[in-house]
């Protein structure tokens, strides 16, 4: 390990985040409690793991270069990043050194260094299966975020990927732990402080066999009852000299569809079983716009009067999502197409679906196509 430069080892531990967040750079995506996406420096404190994860390039029977590094190193790689405008933050996970308990002391002597030196940028903390109670607390009292990975569906499916963990008792109950954290941090903030964000989980989409049915109803079921926001999805790729290194990879538009789907579930309250009418024979998404899917589902449902219906029935047109529902709600009446592509609406998706007064709107466009 001493013999590796600190750029190596911080390329190796970027690396290493592979199914811990959205990518392998440096660099990730978070959202903040109001929305807003944000990029943070995305690290290991370690990718060496006692985990023996079957899809996992940090798992420990896997011959890999191991390095780590030291809290003070990431707390001043991350100022650099921060004072440089680079990031606005930082997304810590690690592997397991020893036990949940000792990774996340390990991950709390990061967050605290950071806070000590007056950081006042974003953390997100994704902590370990089986992390103790009294340590997320702790972890609630400096990150804005923090959540531990779900990976799949059930104990069964869990127990044929991540063999070292329960999926009932270190993945759902700390779930549960982290929403009445998350509740309890809320309650308690006061005016100018940080705000906890929302839940927060990942699935490594294809590791094992489960059709995106089990998906979304899990991620359904997670925003019930986990206070789930915005799950994150990852896609499954063999990894070389591990026990998946032959199984089949998912394919990328699949955990974008999944994105989709979530979207759906969460900005337009829709649920999962509302999904039931789109996949194919054995539960998957086919690669295509699930919204578009589910309104041709639906003939009954359209055209519907864009000055007539409620904003749940606009919402289910294609083209139009919250923000231009909204607007569509605050101006009517609407006289033309012109003045809905102005508060947002695609019209050439929403066409086929609408009506303005009565009236399918016809142009010069639409007019040529269709014949
Ligand atoms: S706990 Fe599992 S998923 Fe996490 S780093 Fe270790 S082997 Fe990988």
């Amino acid at each position: 390990m001493n013999h590796l430069t600190l750029t190596e080892r911080m390329r190796i531990l970027a690396e290493g985040t592979k199914y811990d967040s959205c990518n392998q750079s440096a660099v990730c995506h978070s959202f903040t409690p109001d929305g807003r996406c944000i990029q943070l420096y995305k690290t290991l404190l370690t990718n060496s793991c006692s985990g023996e994860c079957t899809y996992c390039p940090n798992r420990c029977q896997r011959d890999a270069t191991r390095t780590s590094l030291e809290p003070f190193e990431i707390a001043k790689i991350t100022w650099s990043f921060y004072r440089k405008n680079a990031v606005e933050g930082l997304f810590l996970s690690s592997g397991i050194i020893g036990d949940a308990e000792r990774t996340t002391e390990r991950q709390l002597e990061v967050v605290k260094l950071l806070r000590g030196q007056g950081f006042a940028g974003y953390i997100h903390v994704r902590v370990m299966p089986g992390t103790p109670k009294y340590l997320l607390e702790e972890i609630a009292d400096y990150a804005n975020k923090f959540g531990v990975n779900a990976e799949t569906t059930s104990s069964l499916n869990y127990s044929e990927i991540c063999p070292n963990f329960d999926y009932s008792n270190d993945v759902l109950e700390r779930l549960k732990w982290t929403r009445d954290l998350i509740k309890k941090k809320r309650r308690e903030v006061r005016y100018g402080e940080r705000i906890v964000g929302s839940n927060d989980t990942q699935f490594v989409v294809g590791a094992v066999f489960e059709p995106d049915r089990d998906l979304i109803r899990t991620v359904n079921k997670f925003m019930d009852r986990y206070a789930l926001r915005r799950p994150y999805f990852m896609s499954f790729e063999p990894v070389p000299n591990t026990p998946l290194q032959n199984a089949i990879p998912s394919p990328k538009w699949r955990e974008n569809r999944l994105y989709q789907v979530s979207y759906l579930l969460k900005d337009y309250s829709l649920k999962s079983s509302d999904f039931e009418v789109i996949f194919d024979e054995h539960g998957f998404l086919v690669n295509d716009d699930p919204k578009m899917r589910l309104a041709y589902a639906h003939p009954e449902y359209f055209p519907v009067d864009i000055n007539a219906v409620e904003r749940e029935e606009l919402l289910m047109v294609p083209g139009i999502g919250p923000v231009s529902a909204s607007r569509i709600m605050q101006s009517r009446p609407i006289m033309s197409e012109q003045e809905l592509a102005r508060m947002g609406v695609v019209i050439s998706r929403a066409r086929p679906f609408i009506e303005i007064n009565g009236c399918k709107q016809t142009n010069l466009v639409s007019f040529l196509e269709a014949n």
